[in-house]
């Protein structure tokens, strides 16, 4: 589009965009790369597909069911809109065409918004072959009346992982033509399924497996992701079997300019930029009032409310229609929601501001340009946001623009490393005590364990054997029988690790339940006086009844969230691996140490932070009375020896502070690194550790016993170490600031310079 490369050009000529911008990097036009259509497939389906106007398949599309049809698993990773529903939805109906009429294949999806798109796609193809295929969506809203016909004719069936784990599998005797004829399990949107969703994904898919056994199929796995640094890694222990990688994109594109543009210094002193939301507004306008379709996203409900106030008021300045801007975020009704993807698609809508509810693969077309308000939280995320934008032909533009928080402000100054190799991985722990317990369970009420079977890949007898302890299970014969009344998955989230939940009411809405919280977060996230964010909704925790496991919240509209601290006793149960740290050569005072091992985590919450949104000013302070909580996890450690300390204090530096300010920003830059939420991980600094008397900064697993994440640290923690030394050299503020090692109030006025003296021993 004229119009798109006009203004990126004018927005080079402005010295007060340009001077603001980081980088500028600009991806070439790539014509499209073809494949052949697989020998092995059905000569019909591919004159199906040509009467469907695909004349050819793009090379990785060729590869993927080239590979399918062999019969391996699969996992495609490539941008948004390559096109890789062909890459499975064409194994599957090559299969019911050439193979077996009667085969099923089940879809999982993490939203329902995306099953409906998908429905209708296969539909259409299968439709061309002249094959009554019966394609159903079976979740939370299909009728009871239509889902015996589901059962037991539905050749594909769309679900998600919760009906899954509490809908089909537990009732499988009612799904037996399923399970018997189950050829493909297809998953899209892998990268989703980590920490402990991931991990209970991997136990589900273990249930699966020994059901299809039961019955004797052996379904094949075709997965989809966005760009991750392991994806066939994660696959591999997400689905344990073998995986091929296709990631070679052969789908075409035009030139796109992704903009890295970080809002001008307001106050040196306390490292506040100008807002992200009147930056965003800004740009986005320019776009806009020149007719350029584009969509925003922003992280919160209340960022795009005041997005879309904004442009509107900016198109009625422009003389321009402000109906043609639509928001766009979880909370609307669902035939507005299809309005604005269908006006978006046809371009009767000009301008969608939307929360990352639209990143997934729901169908809205291509756009112009995309404008992001903040950086979404993880580098996949962002490549999907900004897949938003781009045609296969045309100018595209994408403009990220950061915020004052700590993960904006790393990535917005290291673009190299963001568009250099993917570092983040999708990280799980199958072997996660507490979870794989829960799914023992599930497992039992389905099918009674023999000895020695395996689950995973190891035997469980052991944890058998506690369970029937707890009398849950009972021992009979050469098996392991349920024997509880309850029935186990209703009781099992998949999104928490303990089996003990907090309800959360939402007494804004009939008492509705809005959510679960775990026992270990709950002290920290629902507390009174707590903003509880649920979908980018805001509520406020009126009361908490801790006996009896419930918070009652009522939905607010505030400019603030809160932030518990909280204060934890470590103790070292288990040292399971120690190295040396490099340190800097030819200090020989210099010395510190890594550990990997497990930890008991005792922890108060006495005390919470209000904290504004776009300023990451502290705004107040409230009490909280909750009791202590104890837990074992995962952590990994840094020790730094008695030699080292002393020569750092003989050189003025503040321990204390630099200790603080340093966890601070490990903390910050962890999950750059390693693709986790910033809440899933804690890092603790502790001038004199009870253990070794030592200085120690301890990043422990969240999660009871952990999710991996600790483990990943002690492989990788020089690259933190390096991160942080950029994060803090390379921020604007004097003595430290949210924005880098913590403001100067809570790591002290030498805090930040402290911490830059460790780290120099550390990199
Ligand atoms: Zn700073």
């Amino acid at each position: 589009m004229a119009d798109v490369e006009r203004i990126l050009s004018e927005f080079q000529r402005d010295p007060r965009f340009s001077k603001n911008i980081t980088f500028w990097h600009t991806l070439p036009a790539e014509p499209p790369r073809y494949g052949e259509w697989p020998e092995a497939m059905a000569p019909e389906l591919i004159e199906a597909m040509r009467r469907r106007g695909v004349e050819h398949l793009y090379s990785h599309q060729s590869e993927a069911v080239r590979l399918a049809l062999r019969g391996d698993n699969v996992i495609v990773v490539t941008p948004t809109a390559s096109g890789k529903t062909l890459c499975y939805n064409l194994p599957v109906l090559d299969h019911l065409t050439r193979v077996n009429p009667e085969a099923r294949a089940l879809y999982l999806f993490p939203t329902k918004a995306l099953s409906q798109d998908q429905v209708l796609e296969l539909r259409e193809t299968a439709g061309e072959l002249g094959r009554p295929l019966k394609i159903h969506t079976f979740d939370g809203d299909t009728p009871a009346s239509a889902r015996r016909a589901i059962r037991n004719s539905g050749h594909v069936v769309v679900t998600n992982p919760d009906m899954l784990h509490t809908g089909i599998l537990p009732h499988h005797t009612l799904w037996i033509r399923l399970f018997e004829n189950l050829q493909y399990v297809v998953v899209d949107e892998v990268h989703h399924y980590r920490g402990v969703f991931g991990s209970h994904l991997a136990n589900l898919m273990r249930r699966l497996r020994r059901i299809c056994a039961f019955y004797g199929s052996n379904p094949r796995f075709i997965c989809c992701s966005a760009t991750i640094a392991n994806p066939k890694e994660l696959a591999e222990r997400l689905f344990g079997r073998r995986f091929s990688l296709v990631d070679d994109n052969g789908a075409p594109r035009g030139e796109k300019h992704f903009i890295f543009y970080n809002p001008p210094v307001i106050n040196e002193e306390l490292g506040i930029r100008k807002s992200v939301v009147s930056e965003a507004s800004r740009i986005a306008a320019s776009f806009l009032e020149n007719n350029v379709q584009t969509i925003v996203f922003g992280r919160s409900r209340l960022r795009v409310e005041i997005l879309t106030t904004y442009l509107k008021r900016a198109m009625q300045r422009a003389k321009k229609d402000p109906d043609r801007i639509r928001g766009y975020r979880g909370g609307y009704l669902p035939n507005e929601r299809r309005d604005i993807e269908e006006g978006t698609r046809s371009g009767r809508y000009l301008g969608v501001v939307s929360t990352n509810a639209l990143e997934l693969g729901i169908d809205i077309g291509r756009l112009n340009a995309a404008v992001l308000a903040g950086y979404p939280g993880s580098i996949a995320s962002t490549w999907q946001q900004g897949g938003r934008a781009g045609r296969s032909q045309g100018t595209s533009a994408v403009v990220l623009v950061a915020s004052s928080a700590p993960l904006d402000q790393f990535i917005i100054q290291h673009p190299r490393f963001f568009f250099g190799a993917s570092p983040e991985s999708g990280l799980i722990n199958p072997q996660n005590l507490a979870i794989l317990a829960s799914h023992l369970k599930c497992g039992a009420f389905e099918l009674p364990f023999a000895d020695g079977e395996a689950f995973g890949e190891d035997e469980v007898d052991g944890l058998l054997r506690y369970l029937e302890e707890e009398r849950v299970l009972r021992h009979a014969g050469d098996k392991w029988h349920w024997s509880s009344q309850a029935y186990p998955a209703e009781e099992i989230s998949l999104r928490s690790a303990s089996a003990e939940n907090f309800v959360i009411i939402n007494t804004s809405d009939h008492n509705k339940v809005l959510g679960e919280v775990d026992l270990h977060s709950a002290p920290m996230l629902i507390h009174e006086q707590a903003i509880y964010l649920h979908q980018s909704r805001q509520f406020v925790i009126d009361q908490l009844d801790w006996e009896g496991r419930t918070a009652y919240a009522r939905e607010v509209e505030v400019d603030y969230y809160t932030d518990a601290i909280e204060e934890s006793d470590i103790k070292v149960i288990a040292e399971d691996m120690s190295d040396r740290i490099q340190t800097r050569s030819g200090e020989s005072v210099a010395s510190a140490t890594r550990y990997f091992g497990e930890v008991s985590v005792s922890t108060i919450v006495p005390k919470y932070k209000k904290i504004r949104f776009e300023t990451h000013e502290n705004v107040g302070y409230g009490d909280i009375h909750l009791p202590q909580l104890d837990k074992q996890t995962e952590s990994y450690w840094m020790e730094i020896s008695a030699e080292l300390a002393n020569h750092l204090q003989s050189l003025g530096v503040d321990l204390g502070g630099g200790l603080r300010a340093l966890a601070t920003a490990l903390g910050n830059v962890a999950p750059v690194f390693v693709l986790c939420d910033p809440k899933d991980i804690h890092a603790a600094p502790m001038v004199r550790a009870p253990f070794s008397g030592l200085p120690t900064i301890y990043i422990y697993d969240v999660y009871p016993g952990g999710i991996g994440i600790a483990r990943k640290i002690f492989d990788m923690d020089e690259r933190l170490f390096t991160a942080s030394r950029e994060l803090i050299e390379g921020c604007i503020c004097k003595s430290g600031c949210p924005s880098c090692a913590g403001p100067s109030l809570e790591i002290g006025e030498r805090g930040k310079s402290s911490a830059l003296e460790i780290l120099k021993y550390l990199t």
